[in-house]
């Protein structure tokens, strides 16, 4: 076996993954044919322009754009279910074994649901989608940050309802230059004494006062955190608080978090003792599945393969799903990968 094979095959985690940026381009074409959406192209090839970053995105902002055709054909039920359902399905075949799919309640209402609908049809879709492909792990809710703070409030107190159907954590997202976290304190404070987990997307496109105030709003978890680089008392705070960062590498680049791949401190922070994991962040919008994240660690960033495997367990330890639920797939990753690896240590 070889090291593709061997990252192929290993059990893994993925924490910060977006239902929206992860939907099959297929998908998108049917689902807006079923919903009479207008496409800009019913070719399949070229409607990927138009779902799918590059290199030469130029930004966060644009990087966004590409979410726009997904969520205009997530606007019923069914059609989220679907969705949620498939990249269940997609996880599996890339070996990952725990999830925690988010995405953004608000961004499905254009059609007329309430966001109970919406949630509801998520947690049906990842409700049948994990027994079918024998997927744990759960469902974040997204907050928005260029929406008004009421209605993140009102986001916060409907999700809460949902703390023991599946929904692990709140999350605030979106265009972050401008858009400080703080604004959506209250929506926040609500999520935690909901029992929801706290996760922000900080030091992404703002710098490390994102992060500070990220931190002070109660998150355990960054969604990437690259620019907290750019500070040292920050890099500090994250190390000593324990906040562990869920980096996209290959998102980061995309959006210009970091210039090129290759300068991703996804090393460095491990090697300074954060806790970091690796995710696709959007398997779709960044092309990419986990396991060739994890192979551009290894092959591009630098990364041993060992220090990958280490990351990958810590996406498991600091899962917010039950405990012992993630105790138990430990335990199997743990066996697995030792088995595997002889395997690839033989050839
Ligand atoms: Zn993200």
């Amino acid at each position: 076996m070889d090291e593709a094979a061997y990252l192929q095959a290993i059990p893994k985690a993925e924490l910060h993954l977006h239902l929206d940026g992860s939907v099959r381009p297929r998908t998108v074409l049917e689902l807006a044919k079923q919903n009479g959406v207008l496409l800009p192209s019913d070719d399949l090839a070229k409607l990927r322009d138009f779902l799918e970053a590059n290199d030469n995105t130029a930004s966060l902002v644009e990087y966004i754009t590409f979410f726009e055709l997904p969520i205009a054909v997530l606007q019923t039920v069914p059609a989220l279910e679907r969705a949620t359902y498939e990249l269940c399905e997609d996880l599996a075949k890339d070996n990952v074994r725990y999830a925690e799919i988010r995405y953004g309640p608000w961004l499905h209402v254009q059609h007329g649901l309430s966001l109970t609908d919406v949630i509801r049809g998520v947690l049906s879709g990842w409700s049948q989608g994990r027994k079918a492909f024998g997927l744990e792990g759960g469902i974040i809710v997204t907050a928005l940050r260029d929406m008004p703070p009421a209605q993140n409030l009102a986001l916060a107190q409907v999700a809460g309802r949902f703390v023991n159907d599946g929904v692990l954590g709140f999350d605030l997202a979106g265009d972050e230059a401008g858009h400080p976290p703080i604004l959506h304190e209250d929506a926040f404070r609500v999520a935690r004494s909901l029992g929801m987990n706290i996760t922000i997307h900080a030091g992404e496109a703002a710098g490390p006062e994102s992060v500070r105030q990220a931190i002070a709003m109660g998150a355990v978890r960054l969604g990437h955190g690259v620019r907290a680089q750019e500070d040292h008392e920050v890099i500090a705070m994250i190390k000593e608080d324990g906040i562990q960062l869920d980096m996209a590498p290959t998102s980061n680049a995309q959006t210009k978090a970091i210039r090129r791949l290759q300068d991703h401190p996804l090393k460095r922070f491990y090697e300074r003792g954060i806790k970091v994991t690796i995710s696709t962040d959007s398997r779709t919008v960044s092309d990419i599945t986990l396991t060739r994240e994890l192979e551009n660690a290894i092959r591009v960033i630098g990364c041993t393969p060992a220090q990958v495997w280490a990351m990958n367990l810590q996406a498991l330890d600091g899962g917010f799903g039950d405990k012992a639920t993630r105790g138990r797939l430990r335990r199997e990753f743990v066996e697995t990968e030792a088995r595997l690896r002889q395997a690839t240590a033989r050839g």
